[in-house]
């Protein structure tokens, strides 16, 4: 009986080790990465730059990335050489230089030949936000002249080693905050006020026609003149009032392509 007993605890033991060793594998995992309100999706095409994320993963960890530069496209835009050997095109998150390339707006050569000055030929570390990628199939970054510490960075840290700082930093280049990429985008605020305080870079332009009040638009971030037609569209419950430009921007609004406030 005694016997009989260690037997069957010791089938059970090889049982559970056998159980053990293949569950290593069983991790259900179908090659998808979750969205962000938490259903699945399908990983994009090229997906060699993605990580997964976790389900329920509330911060998005710094996943660092390391690529080379090969070419600047414009102050916000770059092409990398990835460790896989693959290019890719990179835009940067939350910022917006002017326009160089199909239209020339002011200061859009100055931010252009900036970006080139600091970035091309040079190694830099992508760190992601909630997208991996804008609908034009380019790698959404922040962009790292030196790799940061942890997965939340100090102040110091992102102002001096982060390239999307320093853009909004020497004016460069203004906040564009799209949602849900919004990971730093108080801090992007903070700075582009102190660019704008010193008159730096495209700050430094003449200041345009003033208006008596500026529309903005709760949903999309952007502000307009009183007389676009984008701002009288705005529905009455998105509508947002500023009294001046200023404060639009300090709010994280970003002036209309349009009308250009
Ligand atoms: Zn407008």
């Amino acid at each position: 009986m005694k016997w009989h007993k260690s037997r069957i605890l010791a089938v059970l033991l090889v049982t559970l080790m056998l159980l053990a060793a293949g569950c290593s594998g069983c991790t259900p995992d179908n090659g998808q990465i979750p969205d962000t309100d938490g259903k699945r999706q399908k990983p994009p095409a090229q997906s060699q730059y993605a990580l997964p994320v976790e389900p329920g993963e509330k911060k998005v960890p710094a996943r660092l990335v390391a690529a080379t530069v090969t070419r600047v496209v414009d102050g916000d835009t770059v092409i990398v050489r990835l460790q896989n050997g693959k290019s890719e095109t990179v835009r940067l998150i939350g910022v917006n230089s002017p326009e160089s390339t199909r239209e020339v707006e002011p200061y859009g050569k100055e931010a252009s030949a900036y970006t080139r000055s600091r970035l091309d030929g040079r190694r830099i570390w992508l760190e992601r936000d909630v997208q991996e990628r804008d609908h034009y199939g380019r790698i959404l970054a922040y962009v790292w002249l030196e790799p940061p510490g942890g997965v939340d960075p100090a102040e110091d840290e992102i102002r001096s080693h982060m390239f999307n700082t320093e853009l909004l930093l020497k004016g460069y280049a203004q906040v564009m905050t799209v949602p849900p990429n919004v990971k730093y985008a108080d801090l992007f605020v903070q700075l582009q006020r102190e660019a704008r305080e010193k008159k730096r870079g495209l700050w430094g332009l003449e200041v345009k026609d003033k208006e008596p009040y500026y529309i903005g638009n709760a949903r999309s971030k952007k502000f307009h003149r009183p007389d676009c037609e984008y701002g009288r569209q705005t529905a009455p419950d998105n509508r947002v009032r500023f009294a001046t430009r200023e404060k639009a921007l300090d709010a994280g609004y970003e002036p209309c392509n349009v009308c250009k406030p």
